[in-house]
């Protein structure tokens, strides 16, 4: 339920609202708006009677809100979010930002290396895995909270904002005190404890689509993020498991316009996990730029074949540097800056 207060209503009939709607024992959010203020209702199990908050002084309108996601869907925010780094970049508006870097953070000379690399291509932020969640236990698991000081290291030479994962609570304690924006990864997409803790959290969330989720999924995970209270939520399409076998994953372009539609939350698209192969990367990350995606998150590595993790995907810096001056002329076409 959405309950739209009266342009003209005062602060004690909002009060009211909000108390209505705490005694019948849910959750009232308020959103104000550019025109009118708004209240959320959530924790509801069945659909509420409009009536039971339109006699209410000062309300316009109750609307049935008849999606399962509340926070994250268009109906209770009309506006885009838009997410502000320390550094002043703002993700979620007509630029597209570019988030490179390796996929794992090897040693500090690499990770250094690589991020000087990025920065020069013209990339916006940097990622990085310091915790890595491996399909095999024998493979490379990341240099933990090492790994972050590696990254904190990066972000003083570059001046780059720093986007890496948490797999688990113990991870996003670590990574908190470390990154710019905290990914929650593919796998770890519906780990609802993981979640609501990110929620409590004052840092943006980049959020990645599990593998065999759908889009009602992924908003339903963004909802318990947004619910705790953290509204500095951006999602990621970074392919789904499909029959198809000659990628690594299937890109689902769709999610773009589909989350626009339904969310007002930042959509990024990762063509590297997406796609596994590197030649793949720059015709998906043209293809994402022309469906409207607000950023993409690409792994680079400048010694591929030395990588640790994901060496087949990952571009080298010229190609990446290659990539965003094409991106950029077809930002003048479409109506998106780099
Ligand atoms: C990553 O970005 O490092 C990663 C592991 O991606 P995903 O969770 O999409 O597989
Ligand atoms: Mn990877």
């Amino acid at each position: 339920m959405l309950v739209v207060m009266d342009a003209g209503h005062s602060p004690q009939q909002l009060k009211e609202v909000v108390k209505r709607i705490e005694k019948m024992g849910f959750k009232a959010h308020v959103i104000p708006g550019a025109n009118s203020t708004a209240v959320g209702v959530t924790g509801n199990a069945q659909p509420l009677e409009p009536s039971l908050f339109e006699n209410l002084p000062g309300v316009k309108q109750a609307i049935p809100v008849s999606k399962p996601y509340k926070l994250s869907s268009r109906d209770f925010k009309h506006g885009d979010t838009v997410i502000k780094l320390k550094n002043g970049l703002e993700i979620g508006t007509d630029r597209l930002i570019v988030m490179a870097g390796p996929c794992a953070v090897e040693n500090e000379e690499q990770t250094i290396r690589i991020a000087r690399a990025v920065k020069k291509a013209g990339a916006h932020i940097l990622r990085g895995g310091a915790f890595k969640p491996r399909t095999s236990p024998y493979a490379f698991q990341g240099l933990g909270v090492e790994g972050l000081k590696i990254l904190a290291a990066a972000r003083r030479e570059t001046g780059l904002p720093v986007v890496t994962e948490a797999i688990d609570e113990a991870s996003l304690e670590a990574v908190y005190e470390y990154a710019d924006i905290i990914q929650i990864g593919a796998r770890n997409m519906q780990n609802f404890s993981l979640l609501k803790e990110a929620g409590k959290l004052d840092k943006p969330v980049l959020l990645k689509r599990g593998m065999s989720a759908t889009l009602d999924e992924l908003l339903m995970s963004a909802e318990y993020i947004l619910a705790e209270g953290n509204k500095q939520l951006m999602l990621c399409e970074r392919g789904i498991r499909t029959f198809s076998n000659h990628t690594r994953n299937t890109l689902d372009l769709n999610a773009v316009p589909v989350i626009q539609k339904l969310s007002h939350l930042p959509i990024i698209v990762d063509p590297s996990h997406a796609t596994g192969l590197r030649d793949k990367v720059v015709p998906l990350s043209r293809a994402a730029a022309a469906v409207g995606a607000h950023g993409l998150i690409i792994e680079v590595h400048d010694r591929p074949h030395e990588a640790l993790c994901d060496g087949p995907q990952s571009l080298p810096p010229d190609q990446l540097k290659a990539l965003l001056a094409q991106l950029k002329a077809m930002g003048k076409v479409l109506g998106f800056k780099l």
